[in-house]
Order: structure tokens, then sequence, then C-alpha cells
């Protein structure tokens, strides 16, 4: 074993030291298994009742009328995540445009957005208008408050009661951290939260950006009386084998309209041919448990292993997960670099280039991003990016099968290694 790791360019030190780590992580990895066998069981159950066959994976073209793949398969996902319906298509290019469908087609103008966890995803800056933009909804004359979480990470209840006013037509929730270093939100408290505004107001339209969440827990937040729960196929759900896509799971009402603004009025989910790519799609749906396993495994090694050099990590490296998403904050440029020119060189594929920091559209400083992957820019697959900005902070996630993703933590572990950035004690 040591010496195909030696062949791959992992030290005997870093292989030493990573095996200690990985000798304390037995019992988490057990209970990460266990949730990906209840997930497992879970997306074959939601398959079996909406009678997948072998016609769902082929092909439409032109209109896109009467595509059984596609219904059975938004079937299947309103399944999984207890909702009513759901949109899952090819013509959602990725997870910020549909939350901007999300948002654009249940907001009016005068209406106002409600954000009860504080600054929502970089790139939903210009879709809301925070920084301005063109066709934001800003533009639209809708406006946007904002509460943030109290220091602890929990909803700031008080506030959120404050904020709410009689325009408030929606309240966004973001699970992730994003790439921010706070905690993450659990099913469980973002539950609390939607019963806490639909007391307040049983109309108010309570949407989830669940990015990165799918499957981290037995439930989703679907089942806690979300309206709207918002995804990218690129991540947990499309199980790696997604080539893009975009899903909006939520109440009949809310994805009707989605439908109405994604295609047209009128038109809505009778339209939109599927391309070929179903069969990737259900595939990647049923292996999303597992993959998501491996992802998650990957995160609390990689936790584990910088906790131990004394860099702060998020979540801890004996938090419980509810995302996919390890925040490890180096302090200085040179970590975060070096940690992605690790990611990177583990790839199976572009192993041999080296990423470098770049403006990046959406972003407001240049960020650096290490991704050897089959589908381009896929997070599920093993994967680094860091905003080059304090607290030079790095946000790794993914990997498809655990052995790449504790190969890639173990080449960052080298690259800073070599740099002598670290000491291996
Ligand atoms: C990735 C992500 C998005 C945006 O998804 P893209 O597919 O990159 O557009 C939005 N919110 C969160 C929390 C994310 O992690």
């Amino acid at each position: 074993m040591i010496q195909m790791y030696e062949s791959l360019g992992i030290s005997r030190e870093v292989y030493e030291y990573s095996e200690k780590i990985l000798s304390g992580l037995k019992d988490r990895f057990q209970t990460i298994d266990e949730t990906a066998e209840y997930n497992q069981l879970k997306v074959i159950k939601a398959m079996q009742d909406a009678r997948v066959s072998a016609e769902c994976f082929e092909t439409s073209s032109g209109y896109g009328y009467n595509d059984r793949g596609r219904d059975t398969l938004e079937e299947v996902y309103a399944n999984i995540f207890h909702t009513e319906a759901a949109l899952v298509r090819p013509q959602i290019t990725c997870g910020t445009h549909a939350l901007a469908i999300a948002l654009s087609a249940n907001l009016r103008p005068g209406d106002e957005l409600l954000s009860i966890s504080g600054k929502p995803y970089d790139t939903l800056e210009e879709v809301i208008g925070i920084r301005p933009s063109r066709g934001s909804l800003a533009e639209y004359g809708v406006t946007y408050a904002q509460v943030d979480l109290l220091p602890d990470g929990s909803f700031d209840y008080d506030a959120i009661r404050a904020a709410i006013k009689p325009q408030t037509k929606m309240v966004e929730i973001q699970r992730s951290k994003g790439y921010q270093t706070r905690p993450t939100l659990s099913v469980t408290q973002i539950g609390e939260a939607i019963a806490f505004v639909k007391n307040i107001r049983p109309d108010i339209i309570c949407m989830v950006d669940n990015c990165y969440g799918e499957f981290v827990e037995k439930k989703e937040p679907g089942e806690l009386g979300a309206d709207m729960v918002v995804g990218s196929l690129i991540k947990n759900p499309g199980g790696g084998l997604a080539p893009a896509g975009g899903y909006i799971a939520g109440t009949l009402a809310c994805i009707e309209q989605c439908a109405f603004r994604l295609t047209s009025p009128g038109l809505g989910r009778e339209v939109g041919a599927n391309f070929g790519v179903m069969q990737s799609f259900y595939q990647g749906l049923f292996l999303a448990p597992t993959v998501t396993a491996a992802a998650l495994k990957g995160a609390v090694f990689a936790a584990n292993v910088y906790e131990k050099l004394g860099f702060a990590v998020v979540p801890d490296g004996s938090e419980e997960r509810h995302d996919i998403i390890q925040a490890i904050t180096f302090g200085f440029p040179e970590g975060v670099i070096a940690f992605c020119e690790g990611i990177q060189a583990a790839a199976p594929v572009d192993s041999y280039v080296t990423p470098e920091p770049w403006a990046m559209p959406g972003y407001d400083c240049d960020v650096i991003m290490a991704a050897g992957a089959f589908v381009q820019g896929s997070s599920i697959e093993l994967s680094a990016d860091g905003p080059i900005k304090p607290p030079y902070a790095v946000y790794f996630q993914g990997g498809l099968t655990w052995p790449h993703a504790k190969l890639g933590i173990m080449m960052s572990l080298q690259k800073l290694y070599e740099k002598g950035l670290v000491k291996l004690a």
C-alpha cells in the first residue's frame, strides 16, 4: 500500500500521519455508512413507487411533450424530498440558476425576500441585487432584508419576528455555510425555524437553499415544512453522473410558478426535452447516497488532519455533519494555494495542471479552484475553492469514492509539508 502511495507522490511521513488520524475515525465512518444505507433504501423505494422503467431513459427532443422519463424523475424527486412536486431539468444550468428561478418565479414587485440565515451564498448577491446587477430582483422592485445568525450559529428568533413585515413574501434559509465560516444548519434546526415563521404568518413561502446538504442526514427540509428545496445536480443529488442540471422540489403551487418562469407562462412543465440525460440523472440519484457518504468521510478526515495541525476547521473534527463542505482556515494565502495544488495533483483528470487564483464571475475577489473532474465544475467530485481574502480559508468538498477523497487530502498535506508550511509530529 505504501509503495502505491509513494508512486503517487505521498511521502512516508504523510502516509503514517494520515493512518494515525484514520485509526481514530472508525465510529464516525460507521455512522456515515448507516445514513447512506438508510438513504439508499429511500431512493430505491421512491424509484419503485414511481414505477421507473427502461423507457424512462429514452431521449426526447424538440418540445419534449409527454416526456415520461422527465415526468417520472420529477415524481421520484418529489417523493425523496417529501414535497408535492419537483422540477428536475438539464435546462436548469446550475444551483444559482435554480435558486434564481425559485426566487423570481414566486416574488412580485413590492414583495420582500427575507434571509434568516445571514448573507446568502455569494452568487445570490447579484440575483437579489445586494450587489447591483442587470436583471436582479431589486431591479424588479423586490426588496431584501436579512437577519444574521447569532454568534453561536443559531437562528435569531427575536430579530426574525421583528423583521417579518406585511410585504414579506418569502423567507430564505441556506442550509450549508457556503463561503462562510459559520456552522451549517441541521435539518432539525431548519424545521424549527420554518415552524416559527409559519406560526407568525402561514402564507410566507419558506425556501431552503439545500446545496451540499442532500443525503447527509436521514431527513430533508421538505419533511419539515419547507415550501421549496433547491439544489444543483453537479453536487450531491447528481451522484457525479449528472452532466449538468438543477432541481427545485416543493409545493405544487410553488413548482408551477417555477415552471412558468423556467420555460414560459402557459407552457410550464409540459415542455423541455431531456436530450438523453435521463439515465445519468436516474443513475446518479441512485448512487448519490453512497457518493455523499464518500465525500463526508473525506470531510471528516480533512477536519481531523488539519485540526491536529493547529488550524481552525469548521465543522471541527468531532462535530456532527450537516453538509459535505469542510472549511479550513489557514490564515495565509500560501496555505490555501498549496492545499488546492494538492487536490488538483490527486485528480484522475488534469492532474498535471497547477491551479492559480483568478477573478471568477459572481465573486468579488480572486478565487483559486482545484478540480480534476469528469464533469466540469462538479463539486460532488473532489474539489476545493479558496477566495483569496482574509481569513484565507479553503472550502473543500466532494470525492466520488472514499479512496480518492483520502488521496486528495493526503496530497494536500504533502504539498503543505513540502513547502514547509506544516510540521508533522
Ligand atoms: C454551490 C452553491 C450555490 C450555487 O450553486 P452553483 O451550482 O455553483 O451555481 C448556492 N448556494 C450554496 C449554499 C451553494 O453551495
